[in-house]
């Protein structure tokens, strides 16, 4: 090695400019000595200079492997400080021999690192987590800074308000000016503010919002947290129920004054006519019965809903149902010249269910056939065996029964609301004809315990067809399908 070479590996083994610069510090005071010796001629001027430069040279060789070792140290700390974070691993400390200097330190440094880098990684995932559990939170979401902005918003946030929405304005985001007031006055300073509110357009749903200022600015400059809550179906659930009081009360009150009035006036003046009375008690009768009508409808609906969740485990035959309803609705159907026309499709249809209750929505069915359908006409109950080729539009697996009538038929637009309680496209007709307005309710409930469905079709002018779906009994499928081919044979 060239001696210009040894001098650069010597330059970078130690710190040489700190070494020399030492070493010439320490070297002061003897090179001091020695020169005035010098100058007073009590030494002479070569060995002078010779002792100033051993005294230079002895100190500096003193002083190396310290200088070396410190140099050491000092590039680890830096080697550290210019890792890339967090990929590259802690780099192994250097080994020192100096006697100045601890031989643990370069470890030590190693080890606060190391220890530094694994509350790094631990901070990292919780901070993962956090934004996990921000993301996934069904609610959505929205951070605000205190400028009003929007800083960060959660996936359910994007999924209502769209994508892109950090940077923006509140206002740009939900227009509704008294959350805009609650949330300016938590940003403000004040605390925790609740609003609702309803976003418009086409669906119109309901939320709860609360907005609730954070304790201190987090580090991305959020100061305040607005999460809604959805309350659409408690709203909705809210005003179904005040209605359905208000429609219940309204529909028995109706009755019992048109009662109290007769009471009142075979009391009073009516009281000594005989024909009079005999006309009104026949009127009372008939109010009373609606009356009574009524109630035992609210009463089997709220029987139905009580044990909705438990769907029935027996099985019920739908021919046989079928079959015993026409036989009962034969007489009504008669007074208005109709007939009940039965096509089975099969001996029996077999399904999984309670058969009180499908012989209650087949009834209903059949005489809302009766109240709706045109004199002299013919009401059909068509049966579809699970499997069976003629299966409705809407096939499924499973059996289905329809009711065809041939009636005035439904407008379109009310078909979404008929099993709806007390929803009647002609009030004023389902009374006279002695309706609740609950019976489709109750059709619809019955089919959601069994896990079935119904189905309107109707054209207005022709008629209507309502149509139950059920699950088939898997066991007695085969007689059923059975049932179809013999059926088919004849
Ligand atoms: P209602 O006791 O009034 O008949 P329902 O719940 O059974 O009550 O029926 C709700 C409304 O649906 C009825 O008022 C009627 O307007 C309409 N509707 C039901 N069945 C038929 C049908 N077969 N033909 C025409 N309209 C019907």
């Amino acid at each position: 090695m060239d001696l210009r070479a040894r001098w650069r590996v010597l330059r970078r083994w130690i710190a040489w400019r700190d070494l020399s610069r030492a070493a010439a510090r320490l070297a002061l005071p003897p090179a001091g000595v020695l020169l005035l010796l010098a100058i007073t001629g009590a030494a002479g001027v070569v060995p002078a200079l010779l002792g100033v430069l051993a005294t230079y040279l002895g100190i500096g060789a003193l002083l190396a492997p310290h200088f070396r070792d410190l140099k050491r140290v000092r590039d680890y700390v830096e080697r550290l400080r210019a890792r890339e974070e967090p990929a590259s691993a802690i780099p192994d400390p250097p080994r020192i021999a100096s006697p100045g200097l601890d031989r643990r330190l370069p470890e030590a440094i190693a080890e606060s690192a190391r220890a530094r880098e694994s509350h790094r990684r631990e901070l990292d995932a919780a901070i993962r987590g956090n934004e996990a559990v921000l993301s996934n939170l069904p609610d959505p979401l929205l951070l605000l800074d205190r400028g009003g902005n929007v800083r960060r918003a959660n996936r359910a946030a994007g999924r209502l308000f769209g994508s892109g929405l950090a940077g923006r304005p509140l206002a740009n985001v939900i227009r509704h000016p008294d959350l805009l007031q609650a949330a300016d006055a938590v940003v403000a300073g004040e605390t925790q503010q609740e609003v609702e509110f309803t976003t418009p357009g086409d669906i119109e749903r309901v939320f709860s919002a609360r907005i609730a200022p954070l304790v201190g600015p987090a580090p991305d400059g959020t100061v305040a947290v607005i999460s809604l809550h959805d309350v659409t179906a408690i709203r909705r659930a809210e005003q179904m129920r005040a209605d359905f009081v208000a429609n219940a009360s309204h529909e028995l009150r109706t009755p019992l004054s048109s009662l109290l009035g007769f009471i009142e006036t075979l009391q009073g003046p009516a009281q000594d006519d005989a024909e009079a009375r005999d006309r009104f008690l026949g009127i009372m009768l008939e109010q009373a019965r609606r009356m009574y009508n009524l109630v035992e409808d609210l009463l089997s609906l709220s029987r139905i809903e009580l044990d909705e969740h438990s769907p029935p485990r027996g099985e019920a035959d739908l021919v046989a149902i079928a079959e015993g309803v026409a036989r009962s609705l034969e007489l009504r159907a008669k007074q208005k010249n109709m007939a009940i026309e039965l096509a089975p499709g099969a001996d029996s249809i077999p399904v999984v269910g309670d058969a009180d209750q499908l012989t209650q929505v087949v009834q209903n069915l059949v005489d809302n056939a009766i109240k709706y359908g045109r004199d002299g006409t013919v009401i059909r109950v068509i049966g579809h065996p699970a499997g069976g080729t003629d299966q409705p539009r809407r096939a499924r697996r499973g059996a289905a029964l329809s009711v065809v009538d041939q009636g005035e038929g439904i407008p379109r637009e009310h078909l979404p609301r008929l099993t709806e309680r007390f929803y009647r496209v002609d009030k004023a007709r389902s009374r006279e004809l002695g309706g609740t307005g609950l019976g489709l309710a109750i059709v619809k409930h019955i089919m959601n315990r069994h896990r079935g469905d119904v189905e309107v079709d109707s054209v207005v002018g022709e008629g209507s067809r309502f149509t139950i779906y059920l699950p088939g009994a898997p066991a007695r499928r085969g007689r059923a399908e059975r049932g179809m081919a013999d059926a088919a044979a004849s």
